[in-house]
């Protein structure tokens, strides 16, 4: 008997972009019997047309023998940390790149990333003397939204890359590719089982000093407040040191998460268990393990189709991208469909606007869901990300430090005024010296651009900014 409950191996959805746009007229599936493939019944966005449907039956068969990538316990513990992080008591950091490659699987860039994440997570509790709940956007980010499922690349329209989980971004790669389905599971187990090696063995231990490099920053009065931050950071933990309150073996590693969109909805079927209840050993529920959370893009949150289906039965925390085009109703009816009893911490919304576009929605969506009782009774976490992407004068897309900063800080701001409060940040980052957004304490300049730009998809924070980021969020909480 297959794990996942008998699902049926994802029949092959050849549906295009031909889901009813999510009008709020009709709630998806609510009420109806829910299975790990009922979305398939469903219209969807961003569907995947793969040439040989029996190569794609084999992959899933495949993925429904494999174990799970995640345990019920670990899905659990995260809930109750994301409980924390909605009733105000813990801050979350989500972060990663925006779109993974299977090459990015080697020891170095898994370190570098979680070293970034682990400083960043330092300088965040210290800003807001709360603990950080750390998720990486890693070990299965391997899926993208596009906007236009082709492009043209020297006069030819070619398929679009879509990630290293459906095609390959050599032109020679562009078919989707069932193969690939099989092998993300392989990179993703192999990038967890590095990760979790590293924690448990005092990659994270915190009587290691991280190197902290401030020498790109270029204006001394900056310098000298990162500067005044790390002294105070390294200050602490010598001093605990020192009195000995660092032997608690919490000290000794931290927990660190996995996420990534949950876009390929045969990959996340193909890997759907149903496993015990940690919390209630009575109880058997659904668990998408593949990742601890997994989030619905702005491109797939349509009421009647196949994603919000698929996430309204499973019991991980899960995140909804909110961008411009949300409206409120909607908001709150996508909520009442994938949260309908209101548990803390089960949903987070992540809210990406642009910086000249943040004041005008977001108090409109936290009344929504103020409205619809999802912040009365319970807190919801609302999360903050960004758009703010631009062409740069070479044709390259780019964001502007500065930008993203403004999109986060009137956000924490907004989030003061209305009375809620803002969760976390959700960044596309990476550890590499990259040249892809411009502006931050290197002063990087459209014609920086070319230096390092490696990204596949969307332009990343490289380490510095993203380090940089976070000391900005963190003096907003000590000013
Ligand atoms: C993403 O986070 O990779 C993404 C595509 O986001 P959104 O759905 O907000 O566009």
């Amino acid at each position: 008997q297959p794990s996942n409950g008998g699902a049926k191996a994802g029949a092959v959805k050849t549906t295009t972009d031909d889901a009813q746009n999510g009008n709020g007229s009709q709630v998806g599936g609510n009420g109806n019997a829910w299975s790990p493939s009922s979305w398939q019944s469903k219209p969807m966005k961003q569907s995947v047309s793969y040439d040989d449907e029996k190569a794609v039956e084999k992959a899933l068969k495949k993925l429904e023998s494999l174990p799970p990538l995640v345990t019920a316990a670990e899905v659990s513990k995260l809930r109750a940390n994301l409980e924390e992080v909605a009733l105000g008591k813990a801050f979350l950091l989500q972060g990663g790149d925006c779109a993974e490659l299977f090459d990015y699987c080697t020891e170095e860039k898994i370190s570098a990333k979680v070293k970034l994440l682990l400083q960043m997570s330092m300088v965040l509790i210290w800003g807001g003397n709360i603990p950080v709940v750390r998720i990486g956007r890693m070990a299965g980010q391997y899926a993208k939204p596009r906007s236009s499922m082709t492009e043209i690349v020297d006069g030819k329209e070619v398929p679009s890359f879509r990630g290293d989980i459906i095609n390959g971004f050599d032109l020679s790669e562009r078919t989707p590719d069932p193969a690939r389905l099989v092998s993300a599971y392989y990179h993703s187990a192999t990038t967890l089982n590095f990760l979790r090696g590293q924690l448990s063995s005092g990659f994270a231990d915190l009587h290691h000093p991280f190197e902290w490099t401030l020498s790109h920053v270029q204006s001394s009065e900056t310098k000298e407040k990162y500067q005044a931050i790390v002294n105070s950071i390294t200050d602490t933990i010598r001093f605990m040191h020192t009195i000995g309150a660092d032997t608690s073996s919490s000290l000794g590693t931290v927990d660190l998460y996995t996420s990534h969109e949950g876009l390929l909805l045969e990959y996340e079927q193909g890997l759907t268990r149903l496993l015990r209840d940690p919390t209630d050993g009575n109880k058997s529920k659904w668990y998408a393990t593949s990742a601890h959370f997994i989030w619905i893009g702005d491109r797939t949150r349509q009421l009647d189709c196949a994603h919000v289906e698929f996430f309204r039965g499973i019991e991980n925390p899960i995140g909804i991208k909110v961008g411009p085009t949300m409206r409120g109703e909607e908001l709150a009816k996508l909520l009442d469909i994938v949260n309908p009893n209101k548990e803390i911490g089960k949903v987070t919304l992540i809210t990406r606007y642009g910086a000249d576009k943040v004041n005008e929605l977001l108090p409109g969506h936290i009344e929504a869901v103020v409205q619809a009782g999802h912040t009365v009774d319970y807190k919801l976490t609302i999360q903050c990300s960004y758009r703010n992407t631009r062409s740069a004068p070479t044709g390259v897309k780019t964001r502007q430090f500065d930008n993203i900063m403004i999109e986060l800080s009137n956000a924490h701001n907004i989030h003061q005024k209305c009375g809620t409060h803002l969760g976390g940040v959700h960044l596309e980052l990476t550890a590499d010296a990259v040249t892809e957004c411009v502006g931050g304490s290197e002063n990087l300049t459209d014609d920086d651009l070319s230096l390092n730009y490696t990204t596949y998809c969307d332009p990343r924070l490289n380490n510095k900014q993203a380090l940089e980021a976070a000391f900005m969020i963190a003096a907003w909480y000590r000013e």
